[in-house]
């Protein structure tokens, strides 16, 4: 389960983030949408503190930090509950593709060498890259090394993985490669917030569809509420440009 309260973030002036309220339950997919600079990565990142907040209250489980008051061990005990997948896939250049998904286990974890290669191979499997356990990154495409990403981000068996934009950089013939992987995890049942532009996955694959502008939460609701019958003016007018 995730809760935020009050999110609040800025940078120098301009309040990015103007108290975000929403509640995610376990299992459940969100996928936050919005148009461009409304705030979404923010949020995103405000909710493993790659970006910390100025005010709020953020739970994740059974956890609660204060974000004002957050200090080094809440940041830590809270990374451990989620995970990331960056639009940019950002994995390390001079790893193969094993060595990627080991790396969290090893050094965040511990966990010892032989364990950690077994679980990384399982999961790389899973997202579909059984046979590139040993391909670098140069050697994969975008969406192989998205579904590292992924397999990367399972691999510290996080409560709550949060996804920006994870197709956004990938060549359109790439997309669905890597949302039938999130598709698949998500019916899994873990919980997840997703960043996205793809509005068809979205309204497929999410339980709650948040629309944001200039910082706050404008509307919520379910895909079909959403899609179908937005109550809000800037919620209509988004869904028809993209249309
Ligand atoms: P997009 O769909 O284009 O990715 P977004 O909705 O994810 O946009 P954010 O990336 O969260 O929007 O950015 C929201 C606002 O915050 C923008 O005006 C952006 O310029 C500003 N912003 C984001 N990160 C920083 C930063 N590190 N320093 C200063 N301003 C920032």
């Amino acid at each position: 389960m995730i809760k935020l309260s009050g999110i609040r973030k800025k940078y120098g002036h301009h309040e990015v983030l103007q108290g975000i309220d929403a509640t995610v339950q376990k299992g459940e997919v969100v996928a936050i949408l919005g148009p461009s600079g409304s705030g979404k990565t923010t949020l995103l990142r405000c909710v493993n503190f790659l970006e910390r907040p100025n005010e709020g209250e953020l739970t994740i489980g059974d956890f609660t930090i204060q974000c004002k008051r957050a200090r080094k061990q809440d940041i830590y005990t809270l990374r451990r509950k989620t995970a990331m997948v960056f639009q940019q896939y950002n994995l390390f250049r001079h790893k193969t593709a094993l060595e990627n998904v080991m790396e969290g286990l090893l050094v965040v974890q511990k966990m010892p060498r032989d364990q950690a290669r077994e679980r990384s191979a399982q999961l790389l499997d899973k997202v579909g890259l059984g046979k590139k356990l040993d391909a670098y990154p140069s050697a994969l495409s975008g969406g192989q090394q998205q579904r590292v990403g992924i397999a990367r981000a399972l691999a510290g068996n996080p409560e709550v993985i949060l996804f920006d934009e994870p197709t956004s950089a990938l060549d359109p013939e790439l997309v669905g490669e890597v949302l039938a992987v999130i598709r698949t995890i998500a019916r899994e049942g873990i919980t997840m917030m997703i960043v996205t532009h793809e509005m068809s996955f979205a309204q497929d694959v999410a339980t709650q569809v948040l629309f944001m502008d200039e910082g706050v939460v404008v509307e919520r609701g379910t895909p079909r509420e959403m899609f179908s019958d937005p109550k809000e003016e800037r919620t209509r007018r988004f869904l028809k440009r993209i249309a």
